[in-house]
Formats: C-alpha cells, sequence, structure tokens
C-alpha cells in the first residue's frame, strides 16, 4: 500500500508527487491520459513559483528553456499607453519564465513516479481511503494513507456534489496559437476596441497570441481566422500570415469551499478554477502542491496529522484562489471589445495608472505577488 495516491498527473499531480517522492514518500500516481503532456495551455511561471520550486531543482530545470519576459508593454491605437515592469518585484527572479506546458511538465516530472494508467472512477474517504480506478485490463482499488485529487476540472465531481461548488461561467470565448513570429522582448498587450490581444515572447521564436472571439467556435481555421484578423487590425501582418490553425477556450471561475475532508485533499484546478486571462491557474496550483508537500510528508513520517498547520494551508490557499480568481476577472473585463467612448476612457485610465507606481502593483498582482505563499 503506497503512503500517498495522487489522482492526475498534470504539473499539480506531477510536481506534488515529485515533491513527496523527494522527501521519501511513497506515492502512486494514476493518470487517465496516455501522455499526460498534452498541447500547451499555461506559459508563464512567475517568481514565487521560481523561488519555491529551487530546492527540488525544478527551477533550474525550467530556466534551462524558458525565455525571461522582465517587462510588459500595455498598447492602444499602436501607441504606448505604459509599461509593467516585472524586473522590479524579485531581485533573484527578475522575470516571468515563459515556457511551453509540457516542457514545463517535463521539469517538474524528475523524480516524480511514472503514473499508473487508467481513470479514477470513485474515491472513497475510508478509513483507509480508497481510489478506484480503470486501467486497459479492468477496474481496480488502491488504498493508501493519503489520496490528493490533482485531476483538473472534470474529476471535481469525484470528491464534490455540483451543489456544492459555485462555478461561475464567463460569456467570453477566445482564440490562441502558439506561432513563429518576430516580436519585441517584452509582453505586448494591445487594448482597442476590438478588445485585448496579448502577444507574448515564448523560447524558440515563438510567440503566444491570444484575442476575443464573437462566440465558440468549433472550427479551427475559423478560430485561425478570427486571430489573423486581430493581429492584421494591429498591422502584424506577418505574425498573422504564420497562424494556420487555432485553440479556443472558454472561461470558468471557482473556488471549493473545502480542499480537504480528514485523509482526502483537492488542489490545482480540480478545487479552484480562475480566468487563463490572469495567467495564474497553474501557479496558484503549483503553490499548493508546494506547500502542501512538506505537511503531507510529516503526516506520513509521524504519523499523526499536523492539524493547525493543514488548517491554515488551506486557509492560504482557498485566500490565494479567491485573490487570484478577482484579479483573472478583471483582466477578462478589462479586455472586453469596447465602444469607442469606453475604449478611450480605459486608455486613459490605462495610461494613467501606468505612470503612476500603480504600475507596480499591476505588476505585483499580475505575477502572483499577493499569493499568501508567495
Ligand atoms: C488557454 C489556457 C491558457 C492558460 N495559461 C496559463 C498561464 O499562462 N499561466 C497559468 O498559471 N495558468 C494558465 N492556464 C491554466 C492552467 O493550464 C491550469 O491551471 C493548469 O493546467 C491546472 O493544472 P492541474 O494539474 O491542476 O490540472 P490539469 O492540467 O487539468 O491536469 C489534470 C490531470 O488529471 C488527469 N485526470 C483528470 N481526471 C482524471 C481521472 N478521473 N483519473 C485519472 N486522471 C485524471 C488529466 O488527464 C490531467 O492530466 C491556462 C489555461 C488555459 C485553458
Amino acid at each position: 500500500m503506497p503512503d500517498v495516491i495522487v489522482i492526475g498527473a498534470g504539473p499539480v499531480g506531477t510536481l506534488l508527487s515529485a515533491e513527496l517522492a523527494r522527501r521519501g514518500v511513497d506515492v502512486a500516481a494514476v493518470e487517465r491520459r496516455d501522455d499526460a503532456a498534452e498541447g500547451s495551455r499555461a506559459i508563464g511561471v512567475h517568481a514565487p513559483v521560481l523561488a519555491a520550486l529551487e530546492p527540488s531543482g525544478a527551477t533550474e530545470r525550467l530556466l534551462a528553456s524558458a525565455r525571461r519576459v522582465s517587462r510588459g508593454e500595455a498598447r492602444s491605437g499602436g501607441e504606448l499607453l505604459g509599461v509593467v515592469r516585472f524586473d522590479r518585484l524579485s531581485r533573484r527572479f527578475p522575470f516571468v519564465a515563459t515556457l511551453p506546458q509540457p516542457l514545463t511538465h517535463r521539469a517538474l516530472a524528475e523524480g516524480a513516479p511514472e503514473p499508473v494508467r487508467g481513470e479514477v472512477v470513485a474515491v472513497r474517504h475510508g478509513p483507509p481511503p480508497k481510489v478506484m480506478y480503470r486501467g486497459a485490463d479492468g477496474q481496480h482499488a488502491l488504498t493508501a494513507r493519503l489520496v490528493v485529487l490533482a485531476g483538473g476540472p472534470r474529476a471535481r465531481s469525484l470528491l464534490y456534489r455540483p451543489e456544492a461548488l459555485r462555478v461561475q461561467p464567463y460569456p467570453d470565448r477566445f482564440v490562441m496559437a502558439d506561432v513563429a513570429a518576430d516580436g519585441p522582448e517584452d509582453a505586448v498587450v494591445h487594448l482597442d476596441r476590438q478588445g485585448v490581444l496579448e502577444s507574448f515572447p515564448l523560447p524558440g521564436g515563438l510567440r503566444r497570441f491570444v484575442a476575443p472571439a464573437p462566440g465558440a467556435i468549433d472550427d479551427p481555421a475559423e478560430r485561425a481566422a478570427v486571430l489573423r484578423a486581430a493581429l492584421r487590425a494591429r498591422g502584424e501582418h506577418a505574425a498573422a500570415d504564420a497562424i494556420a490553425t487555432a485553440d479556443g477556450f472558454a472561461i470558468r471561475r471557482t473556488v471549493a469551499p473545502r480542499m480537504r475532508r480528514g485523509p482526502v485533499f483537492a488542489i490545482g484546478d480540480a478545487a479552484h478554477e480562475v480566468s487563463p486571462m490572469g495567467g495564474q491557474g497553474m501557479n496558484l496550483g503549483l503553490l499548493d502542491a508546494v506547500s502542501l508537500a512538506p505537511l503531507l510528508a510529516e503526516w506520513i513520517r509521524t504519523g499523526d496529522a499536523p492539524e493547525a498547520a493543514l488548517q491554515r494551508w488551506e486557509r492560504r490557499r482557498r485566500a490565494s484562489a479567491r485573490t487570484s480568481g478577482v484579479i483573472a476577472a478583471v483582466n477578462t473585463v478589462l479586455g472586453r471589445p469596447a465602444s469607442a467612448r469606453l475604449d478611450a476612457l480605459r486608455g486613459a485610465v490605462m495610461r494613467a495608472a501606468l505612470a503612476t507606481p500603480a504600475a507596480t502593483l499591476l505588476a505585483h498582482a499580475y505575477a502572483m505577488g499577493f499569493d499568501r505563499d508567495a
């Protein structure tokens, strides 16, 4: 019987498995997919996470393939509204590290056990807690002293009844693509009447472009056309020509009322979901994992739950998720298409704010500076 079962080998479950294994805990991971590293979603890793991952060596591995983005520009109608400086927030990591999610996954996975392949279909609280999963050769049961659900949003129903969670869907839809494109070293956020166009540098001469879509679009070629139009409207013709296909995503927000019931925990997107327009969901989950691992290791080592520390952990992580949710929601709303008058007002407010110390506050908010474990 393993000490801990981790359900899900996305970035958050993988980091938790590696952090527990590093502390001598016998951990078994169960992952639904054959290959956990699916296409790129999260691209930014912020300074508090880089600091938290440093003791395991994951930061060094991550930075070996990341691009270091030290500034972000806000532009409107081709004019500079202001600059957000990430290089003034942390002495040790004066940048946002950008890299595709599969590379982040690879950097986090070192030392983590190879997951058992199968879909978890039920979790029993025990004691001892038990996990039922369906593998290629039928249904199996695994018991352990502790269980952590890190299976993302679709696994939430394993622990939470639908009525226990307030999931807030947003009407917004977005299209996005990572393409080979020239561009500045900085992240650029265009804010115009058409809404936001994000342009983030990635390693290997790539850039991530994200723009609003008029609604849900199933056809990747149609999504690409929307993104190309958003780029052309900002004069980015070469980048537009490079886009043949694009992904789409919708937005939801939720924070679970509890992240723990006895020996069963939920972390990452399974416990909270924030708008990707905040660029914080994965960072939030990685901080859940890295702050929980020593407490679980202590529980396993001593045989006693460190109750007070676990309660503080849960309070801090839920508060951090609520803060991230607000920051991401503000970002989402700010980036919506607007009338000429509203757009002019938005531009004026942004220009004024970015000319004051509020710019540092914005950088701090964007780069996870308000996380309780930062
Ligand atoms: C377009 C987009 C851009 C984003 N950009 C950023 C960004 O720049 N920065 C940022 O911080 N965040 C970003 N995010 C959010 C980020 O991708 C998520 O917060 C992050 O992936 C959550 O990680 P997780 O491990 O909790 O869940 P997931 O990544 O969803 O991983 C869950 C894993 O569990 C497995 N699983 C699910 N159910 C089961 C089951 N029943 N049994 C076994 N295994 C199961 C899944 O197959 C998966 O491998 C973005 C999201 C999107 C959609």
